[in-house]
């Protein structure tokens, strides 16, 4: 006990986990390169409230959130569109980002965790394999434990020696590249659809969304390649022609952002580290939520660290962390990259095609907030399989690329099954590289 944990960045699952630990006596810190008052971003966000009571955090005040209203999701001609209808205590709740992390930091504040705002983490200080604190440029700092909850760009984990088995770097096509903003609101005309999700909208591979708002339209761009603004304005032109609510003058947001969409780091800890939330991508692979998971492996981290009596925090004593989560919901997830792959080679037309011919139907959008895993979005029931296998007969290319996105499925859980439940170095590093290039 009182032993010190340094957490690199106040991500979500970060901040979590350090009340949790700071409750149990550890002393912790969190080193966050943002001034204090400036964290999140200037929009509305999504999530499961549940997850908060998972991590032990209070829910928050009642004036401070909503429920999310059910989305309607169509192809790129906005023909055939679909409805979800997610029970109303099975829905997320809406709540602006800085409002959420006011609430995780004073939770953990009040937990006893210290915060050094302003403080931009440069890299993890090595001793030998071992992680025993971080470089900033405030000067080092030296800790028992690193939590990296840095975000996707982590100078942590891009840092981590080789030889410890955390991958590096993340390719392009793992993340997706999302503007948002909010727009004025520029008819009254009623819209049945208030929350609309349009999936290669203007024939681009990538997911919009458009959310008719009591005083503003929510507006979501995300795309699998870089983009800039002009596109934006040429994403925006196409979607006013279908969304007259879609105003010109932007009010809030702008910006341009990136989420992991892939599955989690098959190593997510050696000696005297461990990652989580976007550092370790554990965002939904093929939507990119991440706070839930990030709540849920906050609990899952805290317990492991408290369980390992002689404060080791090594690779083998941090390992249960890594299993416990991939078998919680990784494991579930991670066959959605095989889904976003395939989406990523589809035609504006094949993706419209799904729609029409009733392959995608309105089960497979309704998903709950305590989305875990690719079976509560597919319901894999045989007689709707079976629908799906004959609407698909009329596309050979849909079938083609269907097909080879199952076998990597089928590929992806049997190596997964396989993860090793004990820590045992070349053992762990064996399969890791073969559950990863089970997604290429
Ligand atoms: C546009 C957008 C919309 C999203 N919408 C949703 C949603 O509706 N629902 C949902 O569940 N998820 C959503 N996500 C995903 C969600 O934000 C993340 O998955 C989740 O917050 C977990 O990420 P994180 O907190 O680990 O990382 P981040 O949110 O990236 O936080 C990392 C923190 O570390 C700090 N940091 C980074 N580098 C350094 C450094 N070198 N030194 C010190 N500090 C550093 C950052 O300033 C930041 O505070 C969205 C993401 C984006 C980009």
């Amino acid at each position: 006990m009182g032993k010190s944990i340094i957490v690199a960045g106040l991500g979500h699952g970060g901040i979590a986990a350090a009340a949790l630990l700071s409750k149990a006596g550890y002393d912790v810190t969190v080193y966050e390169k943002k001034s204090e008052g400036t964290l999140g971003y200037d929009w509305t966000d999504i999530f499961d409230p549940k997850a908060l009571g998972v991590a032990e955090i209070p829910m928050p005040p009642e004036d401070k959130y909503e429920y999310k209203e059910d989305m309607t999701f169509c192809g790129p001609c906005g023909n055939n569109p679909l409805k979800q209808h997610v029970p109303l205590d099975a829905r997320e709740i809406k709540m602006e980002r800085r409002d959420i992390y006011n609430h995780l930091i004073e939770n953990a504040v009040g937990c006893g965790v210290k915060i050094v705002y302003d403080c931009q983490v440069n890299g993890p200080i090595l001793d030998g394999e071992r992680v025993v604190g971080i470089s900033t440029e405030k000067g080092d700092v030296l800790g028992d434990l690193v939590i990296d909850a840095c975000g996707v760009n982590s100078p942590v984990r891009r840092n981590m020696p080789k030889s410890t088995g955390v991958q590096n770097e993340i390719d392009r096509a793992h993340k997706i590249s999302i503007y948002r903003a909010f727009f004025n609101k520029a008819s009254d005309e009623p819209t049945e659809d208030k929350f609309k999700v349009i999936l290669f909208a203007g024939g681009k591979p990538g997911i919009n969304w458009v959310a008719a708002e009591d005083e503003y339209t929510d507006v979501l761009i995300g795309r699998f390649t870089e983009f800039g603004i002009d596109e934006v304005n040429a994403t925006l032109e196409n979607l006013r022609k279908k969304n007259p609510r879609l105003g010109e003058e932007r009010l809030r947001g702008g910006q341009f952002v990136e989420i992991p969409i892939r599955h989690t780091l098959s190593v997510p800890v050696a000696d005297g580290y461990a990652a989580i939330g976007d550092s370790a991508f554990m965002p939904v692979p093929l939507i990119g939520s991440g706070m839930a998971n990030a709540f849920k492996a906050a609990k899952i981290l805290a317990d492991t660290i408290i369980a390992d009596k002689e404060d080791t925090y090594s690779a083998k004593t941090l390992w249960p962390y890594a299993v416990k989560y991939h078998k919680a919901l990784s494991s579930g997830l991670a066959p959605l990259e095989c889904v976003r792959s395939a989406l990523l080679k589809l035609r504006p037309q094949d993706v419209e095609y799904c729609f029409e011919s009733g392959i995608v139907n309105s089960d497979d959008i309704t998903m709950s907030a305590d989305f875990g895993s690719m079976g509560d979005l597919f319901a894999f029931d045989k007689d709707d399989i079976k629908k799906k296998i004959k609407g698909a007969t009329g596309n050979k290319y849909l079938i083609k690329t269907l097909g080879g996105a199952v076998g990597k499925m089928v590929k992806v859980v049997v190596l997964s099954n396989q993860m090793p439940q004990e820590w045992d170095k070349a053992k762990v590093l064996d399969w890791a590289k073969k559950y990863d290039k089970a997604f290429m």
